[in-house]
């Protein structure tokens, strides 16, 4: 993903009427807020406003409120998988980084996550549940929102082998509950890529399991993944013309983006924090 936006007063005016009417809210707001802060990759200048919602219903009004404003929105999760210009975003962006973040099981086998909750966490709860089908997921940095949006997936396995609904809003601020068949799933793809909603939450249906199993599956596939990604290196992106040496930096010459090409990237923190 590659953001970058025009600077325009009546946009900035708007935004600000609805940082107040988060604020009223009790949402966290920030204003100016540097996307690189939020970014895996450190890079993206800032946005106009941020707000992390903390409920649905908070959510909704305020998702109400862009559309009738014509505010720009852009939804981020834990940024593992976006690249934002210097330039920023002129407009809101409504952060699930932990906010929305609850998990409950629903039944036996059934886990709902909220899509601010980490990947990572959904493991973890399936794990304390004896709960098999998402150890593949284990170590796959990012929020259920973003992991949903992509399909995200390794060691053969993907999130739409278990997924069983996702509850998602439009621009209108409604909800709408997909079974699998409608998401449209593809190769790191649903239709969310293109359809405008907020995911919401998402039902995972897994499947009894031994715990000891489980567990060890989830450390062999996380050893697996330090041994070929190591999660607390520096990582230098490369210039253009180079030869293609890992997928962070391959990411960074996909998307063209001539602020990763040339800077050398801290250790990515939301990579090494995988909670
Ligand atoms: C070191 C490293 C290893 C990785 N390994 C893997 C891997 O093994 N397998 C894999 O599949 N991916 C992998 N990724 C990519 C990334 O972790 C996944 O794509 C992850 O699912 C992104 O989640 P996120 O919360 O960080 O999403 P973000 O990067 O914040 O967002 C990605 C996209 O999802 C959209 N989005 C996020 N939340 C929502 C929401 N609630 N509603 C609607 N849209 C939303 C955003 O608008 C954006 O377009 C890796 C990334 C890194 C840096």
């Amino acid at each position: 993903m590659y953001y970058t936006e025009r600077k325009d007063d009546s946009m900035i005016t708007a935004a600000e009427q609805l940082a107040q009417l988060a604020e009223e809210l009790g949402c966290r707001v920030y204003r100016n807020e540097p996307l690189c802060e939020h970014t895996t990759f450190r890079i993206g200048g800032p946005c106009t406003v941020m707000i992390a919602p903390d409920s649905v219903e908070d959510l909704s009004k305020l998702v109400r409120f862009s559309t009738e404003k014509k505010i720009r929105t852009l939804t981020m999760g834990k940024g593992s998988n976006m690249l934002c210009a210097d330039e920023g975003f002129n407009g809101v962006v409504f952060l699930f980084d932990n906010s929305l973040g609850e998990i409950e099981q629903i039944d036996d086998v059934t886990l709902r996550a909220y899509s601010g909750a980490s990947l990572i966490s959904v493991c973890r709860k399936a794990l304390e549940l004896s709960l098999s089908g998402l150890e593949f997921a284990y170590g796959i940095p990012g929020t259920v929102g973003g992991g949903v949006y992509m399909n995200a997936g390794a060691y053969q396995g993907e999130i739409k082998n278990v997924v069983k609904s996702v509850t998602a809003m439009d621009t209108h601020g409604n909800l709408r509950t997909y079974r699998p068949s409608q998401i449209g799933f593809t190769y790191r793809g649903s239709r969310f890529c293109y359809s405008n909603e907020m995911i919401i939450s998402a039902d995972f249906e897994l499947a009894k399991g031994s715990k000891q199993d489980i567990e060890g599956k989830m450390k062999e596939l996380i050893g697996r993944r330090k041994e070929s990604s190591p999660l607390n290196f520096q990582m230098q992106a490369l210039p253009s013309s180079a030869p293609k040496v890992s997928s962070q930096a391959s990411l960074s010459k996909t998307a063209g983006c001539a602020a990763a090409q040339s800077a050398v990237l801290r250790c990515p923190k939301n990579t090494a924090d995988l909670s």
